[in-house]
């Protein structure tokens, strides 16, 4: 029943079935039990105008009366809003031509946030809602917890605004949702776990009695999701781990502590441990999945160096996949540099001339290639490896999740090694990669001194450019980056392009000023960085291509001009460019005069915390998982419609646990049944985690 197309749902038929589909991904009537609202209303914490006071941190609703700029100097919007019992005014002081279009007097709306008085009664940049007159203020008012659905012009025009769809779920949770709807969860397990049985979930979803009934059934089906997941996870690794190739023998040291003892330094302590737990793994007869977490400047490359070289000493292949040419050839020569001459180390990337390429391609088929080290060319070229052994993914950030397993694919039973310095807080990571072994590389190499960050806004400009003249004179080098590639008009942005030219053509006449950024073309970039490596260059202006991987010790200075514009994360990417020699290095971050508090809070944060967990910890709190992982950019949300990747880390955990219970618990002949499950398994079972795109991320 539930699997039955929605346009039989009376109401419906095939036009608004049509809509439905198109908009919001509705074709079955289960999809629409599953349809989560966007948020909750509670009369309980909504309240009639009248009775607000200052200081109250209130929800009130109301239809829009006036929306009017004031101010004389400083001009401001007001959004008055009436609710019958008294008015309220918005205040906006930012964005103002956005929200002047946003509210639109006739409509219904919420505010929420903290009631000020000043001459009136307002409520300064409320959060807003937009309601549609059924759920306004009456039946608000007398009405019960009220979910809110997420709309749009297409789905409001064939009757589903929130209301529509109120009235259509009634409906279909009256006639659908059998009070015996199966369970695949046993009522164990769901004791334990403090979940609440699918159908109560389901009900209690679009019909909740309080906020904390919706909660439990946000939470159970956020359960489901993360369950399978990890179901998902635990099974496909047990099984390559049963289908086991050929077994590795115990890797030799001997080469791999030659090699350490060829630096010009000594390992740290956690550089030693990571080496220890990756050369342990590779010994193991079955492919080692590792992500190696390290902040910038940790030293990652000489682990990932060691553990090419335990790969070659078992006369195997091993491919490097970095996210920036910039970054491969810097990892090429750094290879070619290090590693005993007898390694024979290979460049692959979009701008291998094509014979170059295919004499390559030739060495590696016939295994006289050990190390490959190379872009995404490495994905998108058909490379067949004699003997792949290990794969190493560098700064994995920057690739989204399908390319890692792309390239993963490449070498079936190799090894793989993930790298990233974007560290990913714990909870992430375990959804993320499932069972994953973790390597945290603690700790910087010892004659780091710190980095000190300073946060200017733009009238300290001249100052700025004075100590940057003192630390060249000194001999350094700065970076100094830039948001954008060429000036915007709509903007007040200064480009890397135009700021290029002006401190080069005035400021820094005197200097050598150079230029970098992503829309060069490959050999203009590796020039801009081979000169800035020499010390041809004494500033390099550039947009964020530097942000990953470049090492250049002598460079002790970065510069960023509109830090407002930058993820926490990627500015303390920026940072880590500098401080990787023995001098005192500094960060200076520059914002525009008239930043905004919420800014310059933010870029402050940057002063004080140095501890890219933190930090990213931080960042995801602001910002949400999407972005930090790069999902976001590579239209991935994580996959969830309900698990809350920042916030659900208790689900996380228990999810994990009872998956890993049954994986463990499962056999040979389990698991081909667990896997036909997947196979098989009406997609609807696995609802919410969207069995696809799940699949995305894992194939
Ligand atoms: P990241 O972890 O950001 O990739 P890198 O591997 O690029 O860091 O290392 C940063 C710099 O530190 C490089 O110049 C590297 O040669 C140097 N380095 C790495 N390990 C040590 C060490 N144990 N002692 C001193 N310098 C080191
Ligand atoms: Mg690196």
């Amino acid at each position: 029943m539930l699997g039955e197309n929605v346009q039989f749902v009376r109401g419906i038929g095939p036009k608004k079935a049509g809509v439905l589909h198109s908009e919001a991904g509705i074709s079955i009537i289960e999809d629409l039990l599953y349809y989560a609202p966007r948020r909750y209303l509670d009369r309980s914490n909504l309240k009639q105008i009248k009775d607000c006071f200052v200081n109250e941190i209130v929800t009130v609703g109301g239809m829009i009366t006036r929306v009017s700029i004031a101010g004389r100097s400083k001009r401001f919007l007001e959004v008055v809003i009436d609710d019958g019992t008294d008015s309220i005014t918005g205040v906006y002081f930012r964005k103002i031509p956005y929200f002047q279009k946003t509210f639109v007097p006739g409509e219904f709306v919420l505010f929420s946030g903290k009631i000020d008085f000043f001459r009136k009664k307002q409520i300064v940049h409320p959060d807003y809602d937009f309601i549609d007159e059924d759920s306004s203020l009456k039946s608000i008012h007398t009405g019960r917890v009220v979910p809110l659905y997420r709309s749009s012009e297409k789905l409001k025009a064939a009757g589903f605004d929130s209301r529509g769809f109120r009235r259509i779920l009634r409906h279909v949770i009256d006639t659908y949702l059998v009070n015996d709807l199966e369970d695949f969860l046993d009522p164990e397990l769901r004791s334990r776990n403090g979940l609440v049985p699918l159908r109560d979930a389901l009900f209690s979803l679009h019909f909740p009695e309080t906020l904390e009934d919706a909660e439990k059934a946000r939470k159970r089906l956020a359960f489901n999701e993360l369950f399978f997941l990890f179901t998902y996870l635990g099974i496909s690794r047990k099984s390559a781990r049963e289908a086991v190739g050929d077994a590795v023998s115990v890797i030799d040291r001997a080469p791999i502590d030659l090699f350490i003892g060829t630096l010009p330094f000594k390992l740290t302590p956690g550089q030693k441990e990571c080496i220890d737990e990756i050369l342990f793994d590779m010994g193991k007869p079955f492919p080692m999945n590792r992500l190696l977490q390290g902040d910038v400047g940790s030293g990652k490359t000489i682990i990932a160096m060691a553990a090419a070289l335990g790969c070659v000493a078992q006369k195997m292949q091993c491919s490097v996949m970095a996210p920036t040419e910039i970054l491969a050839v810097q990892h090429y020569n750094n290879f070619t540099r290090h590693l005993p001459a007898h390694v024979r180390t290979g460049l692959l990337t979009g701008s291998t001339p094509a014979a170059a390429k295919k004499k390559l391609l030739r060495d590696i088929s016939a295994g006289e290639t050990d190390i490959l080290i190379g872009t995404h060319a490495l994905l998108n070229t058909d490379i067949s490896f004699m003997n792949p052994g290990l794969v190493i993914i560098d700064e994995q950030h920057r690739f989204g999740v399908n390319q890692r397993s792309r390239l993963r694919a490449k070498g079936e039973n190799a090894h793989l090694l993930v790298m990233t310095a974007t560290p990913i807080p714990r909870s992430l990571a375990l959804t993320l990669y499932g069972d994953l072994e973790l390597s945290i590389l603690r700790g910087k190499p010892a004659d780091r001194p710190p980095i000190t960050t300073f946060a200017f806004s733009e009238s300290r400009l001249r100052g700025i450019y004075n100590s940057m003249e003192k630390y060249i004179s000194e001999g350094r080098q700065i970076y100094y980056v830039l948001p954008l590639i060429e000036e915007s008009e709509k903007l007040d942005i200064r480009s890397a392009v135009k700021e290029y030219e002006h401190l080069r053509d005035s400021v820094f006449r005197h200097r050598r000023v150079d230029l970098l950024h992503g829309r060069m073309k490959a050999d203009e970039k590796e020039l801009a960085m081979s000169r800035f490596h020499n010390h041809e260059t004494d500033i390099l202006v550039s947009t964020t291509v530097i942000e990953v991987g470049i090492d250049v010790p002598n460079a002790t200075v970065m510069v960023v001009h509109h830090a407002e514009r930058f993820g926490l994360s990627q500015l303390h990417q920026l940072r880590g460019r500098v401080g990787r020699g023995s001098h005192r290095s500094f960060c200076i971050l520059i914002y525009p005069d008239n930043a905004g508090e919420e800014s310059t809070r933010r870029i402050q944060t940057l002063v004080n915390m140095d501890d890219g967990f933190k930090i990213a910890e931080e960042d995801l709190r602001l910002r949400g998982s999407g972005e930090i992982i790069g999902l976001r950019q590579h239209g991935h949300d994580g996959g969830f419609e309900f698990a809350d990747l920042a916030t659900d880390i208790d689900i996380i955990n228990s999810a994990r646990n009872e998956a890993m219970k049954i994986v463990a618990a499962t056999d040979a002949s389990g698991i081909e049944d667990i896997n036909g499950f997947f196979e098989k398994t009406d997609y609807r079972q696995l609802r919410g985690i969207r069995r696809k795109r799940v699949l995305s991320l894992l194939s």
